[in-house]
């Protein structure tokens, strides 16, 4: 838990959220600016910065698993996807605590601006 991170206070609970997807480790809420008509954050429950900083195994493999449950959950996997990891100033990252963003519901174009 690291002070005043928004996504630390969601994680646990502190600020209310609705669970679209939880296990052990992740949980999944809706983007409060959505850019898509399905916009959704996975975060880890711990405070990871980026993902340069991402270096458990189980965490490692355990976003990709949450990735794909949170997909499932939100039935996105047969029309498809977009999930997205945002690194730093150049990457636009501005909450500073890992997030895959899951944009879905529209056609996603290519390459991002
Ligand atoms: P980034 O630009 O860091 O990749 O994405 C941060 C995302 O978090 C943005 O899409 C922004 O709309 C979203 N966001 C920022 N603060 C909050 C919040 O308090 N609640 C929710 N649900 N989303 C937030
Ligand atoms: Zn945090």
């Amino acid at each position: 838990m690291s002070e005043n991170c928004i996504f630390c206070k969601i994680a646990s609970k502190q600020i209310p959220v609705e669970a679209l997807y939880e296990d052990d480790n992740f949980i999944a809420f809706r983007d409060l600016a959505p850019q898509a008509p399905v916009h959704v954050l996975l975060i880890p429950k711990v405070h990871i910065e980026t993902i340069m900083e991402l270096s458990d195994p189980e965490l490692m493999a355990g976003s990709i698993k949450a990735v794909q449950a949170t997909a499932k959950a939100l039935n996105l996997v047969e029309e498809g996807f977009r999930t997205v990891i945002n690194c730093r100033e150049n990457g636009g990252q501005t909450v500073y605590h890992l997030h895959f963003h899951l944009l879905g519901g529209r056609f996603m174009q290519w390459p991002p601006g």
